[in-house]
């Protein structure tokens, strides 16, 4: 039986995941798809009940489990206090015990929101691309890496960006398998020009690539791909990355669709099994009011469903039933605009049901 551990964590995490899984509830009613869910405790709600952000039974469940969905962690209360235990250090500490090395994020603009954008609504209404950052190599996690004093006295900080063969391989590997369940069109970035490692990078994503025949790669350097970025975004269909060079467009890809509250994201290790999460965080400023967007989290929900659970229709489902929203006009606090009628995290979660009937 399919199993799935739900995370709701700190701030607005339980107000929504609570929409997330009303609208996951209907879709394995309706669907038949048999999937069980257990909660757990992550993040600042761990360090209370716990005295640890990431306890023990936690990381027992999400291993033996197929899929996890997170909410957000952390907020000002438990700031203050030693930083490994942290509830952020919870969320790390999940992320590497599961191998998760393979963050996916997609920008996809709802034409309905491309007023949201700070790029014309033009050259980003029906953007849809999906960054695949390597996430648990490169200069993030290099030895060596430090700060030290030199002979002069003078301080020095280095930092090593390593790739092995084997870590480049299996990200290029999801790139291309996912690339088959879109546009069949993968983007390599690198900067190769100047960098020993990324030239490593290209050339053995270029390998990888003859198993993959139906799938068109191309290669672009870091500068280009950012500038490209904002330039003329609907280009890209699928983009692979480093470490380093992945957080920056993944979060410069993000802006382009202009509302936070509106992007899922993915960690998958070797097996594809998942961590599903929004991208924003536990927003404290508005936990509790019944104001957040509930949506990132019902679209990971959907993103769960498709690569983890390879339910495509289910999971098309959840993203044409969000559509129908946006087109009736319903908006959370953060998407509303001029002509659009305002809704709570609980209303929006009910009309995401409804519009699956
Ligand atoms: P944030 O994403 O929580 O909030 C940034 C702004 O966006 C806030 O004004 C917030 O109200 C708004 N916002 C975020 N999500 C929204 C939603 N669904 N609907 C409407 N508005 C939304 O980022 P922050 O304020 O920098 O961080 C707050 C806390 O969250 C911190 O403790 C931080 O460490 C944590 N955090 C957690 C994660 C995670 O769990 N993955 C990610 C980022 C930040």
């Amino acid at each position: 039986m399919p199993h799935i551990v739900i995370l709701a964590g700190d701030g607005i995490g339980p107000e929504i995941m609570e929409q997330a899984l009303a609208v996951l509830a209907r879709v394995n009613q309706r669907f038949e798809l048999g999937l069980t869910w257990e909660h757990h405790l992550l993040g600042g709600c761990a360090i209370d009940a716990a005295g640890v952000p990431l306890p023990p039974a936690t990381l027992a469940a999400a291993k033996a489990a197929d899929a996890i969905l997170l909410g957000a962690v952390g907020g000002p209360r438990w700031e203050s206090i030693e930083r490994s235990l942290r509830p952020e250090r919870g969320l790390l500490a999940i992320r590497a015990e599961l191998g998760l090395f393979a963050n996916l994020r997609p920008a996809l603009l709802y034409p309905q929101l491309a007023a949201a954008s700070t790029l014309k609504p033009e050259v980003v209404s029906g953007l849809d691309l999906l960054i695949v950052r390597e996430l648990t190599g490169g200069i993030y996690f290099g030895q060596p890496r430090g700060v030290r004093i030199l002979d002069n006295g003078e301080r020095e900080g280095y930092n090593t960006d390593v790739y092995r063969e084997t870590e480049i391989q299996r990200i290029a590997r999801v790139a291309f398998d996912l690339a088959r369940l879109r546009n069949r069109r993968v983007l390599s970035v690198d900067k190769a020009n100047v960098l020993e490692v990324t030239e490593l990078w290209k050339e053995v994503v270029t390998e990888v690539a003859k198993d993959y025949p139906d799938v068109q790669l191309s290669h672009m350097y870091v500068d280009n791909a950012a500038m490209q970025l904002v330039r003329a975004p609907k280009q890209f269909d699928v983009i692979v990355t480093g470490n380093l060079f992945g957080d920056i467009l993944s979060d410069e890809a993000a802006m382009l669709t202009g509302s936070i509250g509106m992007l899922p994201s993915a960690s998958l290790d070797a097996q594809g099994k998942g961590m599903y999460e929004p991208c924003h965080g536990s927003a404290p400023d508005i936990a509790g009011k019944d104001v957040a967007n509930p949506l990132a989290t019902i679209l990971s929900a959907a993103m769960m469903l498709r690569y983890t659970f390879h339910q495509e229709a289910a999971a098309q489902a959840i993203e044409h039933a969000v559509g129908k929203v946006l087109d009736q006009g319903w908006r959370t606090a953060d998407i509303l605009s001029a002509g659009t009628q305002r809704v709570g995290t609980r209303e929006m979660g009910a009309a995401v049901v409804a519009a699956l009937e």
